[in-house]
């Protein structure tokens, strides 16, 4: 007998008969002998039609009550399964986010856990009740409820494994599992039996969008092994682990692509010492996250920096960096939204040279213009023009992936 945190994400229990669906996983679960508790999303698009509805009211609503009402979209998920799975004659019993235990930090839409008391769900559990949580809330200090950001709930479930030292955290989604690139667009997209939590953090937080980034941090940081597979096909799936075995003959993880890239060049910038600290602590007093740098030589004792800052963030840095010309010393600054970023991610390519260049390979044969580049120990990124973007990841892909 085992403990078992098994998470549903929205498309998994999106209508009546997905939800019986799910209600068969648990039940079975629960039958083998094992304690479960279940972590559930909102129904298929609600808290995106929830967010729709609030912008009919106001473009500029209060964070406690956008909290408020996107709590509700889970609210409805854990009732409506804690129904089916009582009329299939499974004790099970629904817990909001904050009757969990989950209490988090103050910041309303994006807040952080802090604490889970997991009382009620043991006591729940030792009265073999299946426990149905309602992922992406808790409440902060001022009791007041809060969410964790946009696909919160695997950051709910990872939570919950950790506190309960889970045996195992199934994440169910529509997807098998992990794949090397987008199974939608690429043909010869594989699964992957195993990855580790580094390579699938670089994979989550470059668009790859079967985890949720700070899930994975949670569970790197709490060693909680998760395992990503279909709630529709019962397949092996994924396991994200601290070292994954390396497939035979693969050197890299995933080829994954990312829009959400604005790249922004101060052109003519004087070249003395502190211009780049000038210019990036401008940008880091607007908690803006810059990613990748590059600094080439101008003209007469003049430089040009160019640096990519997310979508959402771009505006702000423009105006920044515009208003706060004579601390760095001016410059021609420019803003492009039409490039994206392309990267392969996978330990394995520590150990090998020639990684970068077989891409940029595949790159050059596929007639693709390189505009920036940036390594890590276990990823390489290319700016290149949106248009291309589609284009390129096949070709590396193919590149790399037989
Ligand atoms: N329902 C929330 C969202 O759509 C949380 C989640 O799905 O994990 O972002
Ligand atoms: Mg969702």
């Amino acid at each position: 007998m085992a403990l078992i945190v098994q998470k549903f994400g929205g498309s998994s229990v999106a209508d009546r008969d997905r939800i019986f669906n799910v209600a068969r996983i648990v039940s079975n679960t629960h039958n083998a002998g094992n304690d479960v508790v279940v972590v559930v999303s909102a129904q298929g698009d609600t808290t995106d039609d929830l967010l729709a509805k609030a912008a009919e009211i106001t473009h500029d609503p209060s964070g406690r009550e956008m909290d408020m009402l996107l709590a509700a979209g889970e609210e409805i998920s854990i009732a409506l399964l804690t129904m089916a799975l009582q009329s299939m004659g499974t004790s099970a019993i629904s817990l909001t986010g904050w009757q969990a235990g989950f209490r988090t930090d103050q910041s309303y839409t994006k807040a952080r856990i802090q604490r889970l008391d997991t009382e009620r769900i043991e006591n729940e559990l030792n009265r073999n009740r299946v426990v149905v949580v309602a992922g992406f809330q808790g409440l902060n200090k001022m009791d007041d409820i809060t969410t964790l950001g946009r696909g919160g709930s695997d950051t709910s479930a990872v939570a919950i494994a950790a506190a309960l030292h889970a045996d195992r955290c199934q994440i169910f989604t529509d997807v098998e599992g992990v794949y090397t690139a987008d199974p939608r667009k690429v043909r010869n997209a594989k699964k992957l039996e195993e990855i580790s939590f580094d390579e699938m953090l670089e994979l989550a937080s470059l668009g790859a969008q079967v985890l949720n980034n700070r899930s994975v941090e949670l569970a790197k940081k709490y060693g909680v092994e998760l395992e990503v597979l279909s709630s529709l096909n019962p397949v092996p799936g994924t396991v994200v682990k601290e070292v994954a075995k390396d497939m035979e003959g693969m050197l890299i993880k995933g080829v994954a692509k990312d829009t959400d890239v604005a790249v922004i060049t101060i052109m003519d910038v004087p070249d003395v010492p502190g211009m780049s600290f000038k210019v990036f602590g401008i940008l880091a007093q607007k908690k803006i996250n810059v990613d990748i740098i590059l600094q080439a030589g101008g003209r007469d004792n003049t430089k040009d920096l160019t640096f990519t800052v997310p979508l959402g963030d771009a505006e702000t840095a423009i105006s920044v960096l515009e208003k706060n010309k004579a601390r760095y010393g001016g410059g021609n600054v420019k803003l492009r939204t039409d490039f994206a970023k392309v990267s392969i991610v996978g330990a394995g390519m520590q150990s090998h040279s020639g990684v970068a260049s077989r891409m940029f390979e595949a790159l050059y044969e596929s007639n693709i213009n390189i505009h920036m580049i940036s390594t890590s120990e276990i990823k390489i990124s290319v700016i290149i023009e949106k248009k291309d973007a589609d284009r390129a990841v096949e070709a590396i892909h193919d590149a790399f992936i037989h």
